[in-house]
Parts: C-alpha cells; structure tokens; sequence
C-alpha cells in the first residue's frame, strides 16, 4: 500500500502514522525527517538542502522530489509507504504520480474549534522541552515540570492567534492536493476529531 496522510496541525496525524506503520510494516516517510537524515549523513543532496536552510531559504520543489524519490527507490519500500508532509505542492504531486503513484490519500479532517482545544492546552518546559497538555497529559503540579521541576509556558506556535494562523496556511496550501487526488478518486475522508480508537479503526476500514 503506497499512501499519503494529509491532515492540519493537531489532527493526530503522525500517532496515526505509527499505528499504520505498525499494522502493515511499512516505513513512515516525513520530509522533515529525510531532511535531517541527508544533512547527518552528508549526502549530495543533503549538502545542498543544508546550504539552503542555513541561509533561511525554502528547499525548492525539485530537491524535496529527488530526496523523496532517492528514499522510495529504498528496498523496505517494495511493499508500500506512507508518506507524512509530502507532496506539498501540484508541482511535487505530479513528479511522485511519475515515480510512485499511490493508491490512498487519507485526509484527517477536524473542526478548527477542537485543533484549537487540543493545540492551545499544550506546555513545554523551559528548562529540558518535556511537552504537556493541560486537558490530556497535565503535570502533577500545575506549570511545573515532573521531570525537572522547570517552568511550563506555552509555545508561540501553540497560542489561539497563531493557531488560526496555521490552520489558514494549511488550508490554502492543501486545497489544491485535496481537489487533485479527489479528481482522481484516491481520497478518503477520515473525522479525526473522533477518539483515537475510534479514528484508528475508521482508517483500518480504508486499509
Ligand atoms: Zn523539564
């Protein structure tokens, strides 16, 4: 099964992204992490992706396709993929339906009432970057952290403005995929603002 998971900032996309990998032995694929890896590792590609992020710049479409393809090409991808954070463009869409066209799209969907529930009650700690949730995984001591006794705050990222913020990016930068691979008829829709179980086994019907 080769299959891409689309969904918002706290849709759960990525604990959905292990249970799947689990249930079918495929390897989870996140641009952000093939990044990291071909810049540790010092590959070609990884040289020139680490040039471009050190002057701030953002890695131009033809070098995310060419470390996606590169990692595809892997042997423990014979079986399949699920691809997390890619394609993010029509341009990246149209290159992968070349090299490895897939044969679901999973679309997580969630109101932007329960992203901003889930989101907004998140902690880090100042000190070692532990993460809470205030509704979900609280400390036992309210802004402490269990672990080292630093401070709780809440991240830039994770107050209510920037939350809206980063729901409208999302939005407009996927609507073109949604539209794409809808046309194609390879989109599912999945209500990830279900329970986890209950999410899990929505998706288990689309495997
Ligand atoms: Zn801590």
């Amino acid at each position: 099964m080769r299959m891409i998971l689309l969904g918002p900032p706290g849709a759960g996309k990525g604990t959905m992204a292990v249970k799947i990998k689990e249930e079918l032995k495929i390897p989870h694929i996140s641009t952000g992490d093939l990044f990291r890896a071909a810049i540790k590792n010092e590959t070609t590609l990884g040289k020139k992706v680490k040039g471009i992020l050190d002057q701030g710049d953002l890695v131009p479409d033809e070098l995310t396709v060419a470390l996606v393809k590169e990692r595809l090409g892997s042997s423990d991808c014979s079986d399949g993929f699920i691809l997390d954070g890619f394609p993010r463009t029509i341009g990246q869409a149209n290159s992968l339906t070349e090299f490895a066209p897939v044969d679901l799209v999973i679309n997580f969907t969630i109101s932007e009432k329960e992203v901003v529930r889930r989101l907004s009650g998140r902690r880090t700690c100042k000190n070692c970057g532990a993460g809470y949730h205030v509704l979900f995984i609280p400390p036992a001591k309210e802004n402490v952290c269990d672990k080292c006794g630093g401070e709780l705050y809440t991240r830039e990222d994770d107050k209510e403005s920037s939350i809206h913020n980063r729901l409208a990016v999302y939005e407009k930068s996927t609507e073109p995929l949604i539209s794409y691979y809808g046309d194609k008829g390879l989109l599912k829709d999945v209500d990830a603002g279900q329970s986890p179980a209950e999410v899990l086994s929505s998706v288990k019907e689309l495997l």
